[in-house]
């Protein structure tokens, strides 16, 4: 039997498969989809069957085919459907085939030179004979006590762990064949803070909302949830999973981040029990492995996790549900940048099962397919019960730096204290999206911004000179602000640290931060959110991690220290980004009976992005926005592409990336607008030079094809390289 290996290569540019024998004792092991490791130059690789010939197949080699060493997995790793996966994967993220089945799996399962995970077991003692026998055995042999003590014990339980007694006398009962030993596999991840169950009556609302899509569980529709904040969406989507599951189907719930999995996970386990597996990063590779193998071995009807739980080998998919679907970590910001939304997509078809997309605050993109009929749109527009939204307060930072300059103003303050007073607890957001290069007068807020493209110019130390990284255009740093003539023109930026300690200073009580440095330890997110959650700390303080999906019931008022700073990143979608992170954050205050407040500081209090949050209008706040994307032609008007150049020499960098233009313009439709070639927003990183050209486009068969011949025309360039990004999250 003669089978095709898929082998990752580093030097090679393009797929390989190679050809390998089978020996007749491994014939009954070969499945497609499975690792095999095999002889490879000096080297002994693993790598995946991709195909299997059949006896009467001529099978052309230019190698001498060598026989396979051995099969390393008896369970299929890639299955048919995430095969075809990876092949859309490769094929609309230009990459090599390998790479994406490596990207799809978690690190245990990859095809590596070296792999040893196995399972964790226990090992059992049982008895092997009926009890007239043991007891025989027993009044025949009073003198053997330690073997006696151990019958015994086993006939007063079914079954006992074997380390708990001496292996000598374990083995003697071993050989007489009046025990035997069972092995059982255990899980290394435990769910920990299993949620008290709820006993919840759903909303008219929320039940008309699920039995929208449990009327149609059999059909491959995705649906835009668009709930506010605090409406409900968990109970839909697990009214909907109990359906699912009442059919004998599977459930697979992505949530963003890591963060928001521990919540999740166990208000599930509350509902479903154990049959759910949980896969995020935040998980070692051990624990990866055993969840996964579950998952394999059809062990769980539910699936929880983030971006790549998307891959999850489930078999029998009954209901996909993408909560926060317009969080940007749904797209991979590395090699290959699939995204989340459109693997769940195919997964949807292919399983013919409703796909449910969740926000309070949809992506433009999601609520515009919606609007057009693509995807169906179901609508939860008020809280549950007597909770309703908070009330928003802006402070104009101007006017409270005239008076002196501070991170809090008094507003805040004084709310702060009043909340504690009242023995609630209260949420502040440090927002640190972005970078501080963009440059805002601390007067009156103006940012400098290019005239072209309606987005904040980028300040470049090195040549000391303001730069618009869309199109080129470029101006001299300003001294003094042109709308109010201050002085008082800089960036901005302190970090949560130190915030804590000034917050310390003037309150006397717990606080809690929740930022990269404080959540760096495995399981700490867990720990933060529970210890807020019990009260032990009065004020949490985070970054954008805190601010969505979270349900603290004792919190009744969020600050946001400075709502600006996502509002001044040069990315078209900036007021987008800051009106989804303020209205989500908005949305942890208020969330039982107590009355949720909250307090925006920032520089712009009259921009569309704050004031729409402030009265809880989504749908204002998308057709002001939609308009401006129409006429800058942005998506979801037009898809863009982001092709870099990437060099350690500028002028090659720079040449280059004037041919790669030159190769779209004269390749690609002529209804295609591209732009460039530019320096990137981060111009330079580990000494490498990078440029980039911006395809926008509506509609272009012909786009990836064109696309891949560049990325291979480079690929054995050693002075330039080329990324692709399509639909980027930034430009
Ligand atoms: P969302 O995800 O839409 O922000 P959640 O699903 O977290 O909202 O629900 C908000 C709060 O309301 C949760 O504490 C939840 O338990 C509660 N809740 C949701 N639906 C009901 C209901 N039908 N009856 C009572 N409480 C509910
Ligand atoms: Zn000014
Ligand atoms: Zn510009």
């Amino acid at each position: 039997m003669k089978i095709g290996v898929l082998i990752e290569l580093e030097a090679e540019t393009l797929d390989k498969i190679f050809t390998y024998n089978v020996p007749k004792n491994l014939i009954d092991k070969i499945k497609l989809g499975v690792r095999v490791l095999v002889p490879f130059g000096r080297q002994t690789i693993e790598g995946f069957i991709v195909k299997i010939y059949k006896d009467t197949d001529t099978v052309i080699s230019e190698f001498e085919v060598k026989n396979i060493i051995s099969v390393i997995d008896d369970i299929q790793i890639l299955n048919e459907e995430l095969m075809n996966i990876g092949k859309y994967i490769s094929d609309t993220c230009i990459c090599k085939l390998i790479t994406a089945y490596q990207a799809m799996l978690p690190s245990a399962y990859k095809a590596k030179v070296k792999n040893e995970y196995k399972p964790k077991t226990i090992k059992y003692i049982l008895l092997n004979k009926d009890i007239d026998t043991i007891n025989k055995y027993i009044d025949n042999n009073k003198r053997a006590k330690k073997q006696i003590e151990l019958l015994s014990c086993l006939i007063n339980n079914n079954r006992l762990e074997k380390t708990l007694f001496d292996s000598s006398i374990v083995k003697t009962l071993l050989n007489k064949d009046l025990i035997k030993i069972e092995e059982q596999i255990i899980n290394r991840f435990k769910i920990h803070n299993i949620e008290n169950k709820k006993v919840i009556t759903l909303t008219e609302k929320q039940r008309y909302v699920a039995t929208e899509v449990i009327n149609n569980i059999n059909k491959s529709d995705t649906y835009l949830l668009y709930g506010v904040t605090g409406s409900g969406k968990t109970e839909v989507y697990i009214e909907i999973i109990k359906h699912a599951l009442s059919l004998n189907k599977e459930a697979l719930m992505l949530v963003p981040e890591i963060s928001l999995t521990p919540q999740m996970v166990s208000r599930f386990t509350s509902v479903f029990g154990e049959k759910i597996a949980v896969l995020h990063s935040g998980l070692s590779n051990v624990e990866k492995f055993d969840e996964y193998r579950k998952i394999i071995n059809n062990e769980v009807k539910i699936v929880i996790g983030a971006r790549s739980a998307v891959f999850a080998p489930l078999k029998n998919i009954g209901v996909i549900i993408i909560d926060e679907e317009h969080t940007s970590s749904y797209k991979q910001d590395n090699y290959p940048r699939y995204n989340a939304i459109d693997i769940a997509k195919l997964r949807s078809k292919f399983h013919s099962c409703p796909l449910i997309l969740g926000s309070a605050t949809p992506s433009l993109e999601s609520f515009a397919r919606a609007k057009k009929g693509v995807y169906k749109l179901l609508t939860l527009p008020s809280r549950v019960g007597k909770s309703v939204l908070p009330i928003v307060n802006i402070v104009d930072m101007r006017e409270e730096n005239k008076k002196k300059y501070s991170i809090f103003s008094n507003i805040l303050l004084d709310k702060i204290k009043e909340k504690l007073d009242k023995n609630e607890q209260i949420i502040l957001l440090l927002n640190r999206r972005g970078y501080s290069t963009f440059i805002t007068c601390q007067n009156c807020g103006f940012v400098h911004k290019c005239p072209n493209c309606d987005i904040s110019l980028t300040y470049h130390k090195t040549s000391n000179m303001m730069r618009c990284h869309y199109c080129g255009y470029s101006a001299n740093p300003l001294n003094i602000c042109p709308e109010c003539e201050s002085s008082e023109i800089k960036d901005l930026g302190y970090g949560t640290q130190r915030v804590e300690e000034e917050l310390k200073t003037i309150f006397n009580v717990p606080i809690i931060r929740m930022d990269v440095d404080t959540t760096s330890k495995k399981g700490s997110h867990e720990k933060i959110i529970e210890a807020f959650k019990n009260e032990k700390y009065k004020i949490l303080l985070g970054t954008q991690m805190i601010a969505k999906g979270l349900d603290f019931p004792k919190v009744s008022l969020v600050g946001v220290i400075n709502a600006d700073i996502s509002l001044n990143i040069p990315d078209f979608r900036s007021s987008e980004r800051t009106f989804q992170l303020l209205s989500q954050v908005a949305g942890r205050a208020g969330r039982s009976d107590i009355l949720g407040e909250v307090i925006i500081q920032t520089f712009n209090p009259d921009h569309y992005s704050i004031q729409y949050t402030k009265i809880h209008d989504y749908i204002s706040f998308y057709n002001k926005e939609m308009n401006i994307r129409k006429i800058l032609k942005y998506p979801p008007y037009y898809y863009i592409t982001l092709i870099r150049i990437l060099s350690k020499d500028y002028k090659e960098g720079s040449i280059e990336a004037t041919k790669v233009k030159n190769y779209l313009k004269n390749n690609l439709s002529k209804s295609d607008i591209i732009l460039g070639p530019t320096t990137s927003f981060m111009f330079k990183i580990n000494n490498i030079y990078r440029f980039q050209c911006i395809i926008k486009y509506k509609k272009d068969d012909n786009l990836f094809k064109v696309l891949k011949e560049l990325v291979n025309h480079y690929k054995t360039n050693r002075i330039v390289n080329i990324e692709i990004d399509n639909n980027p999250n930034k430009l």
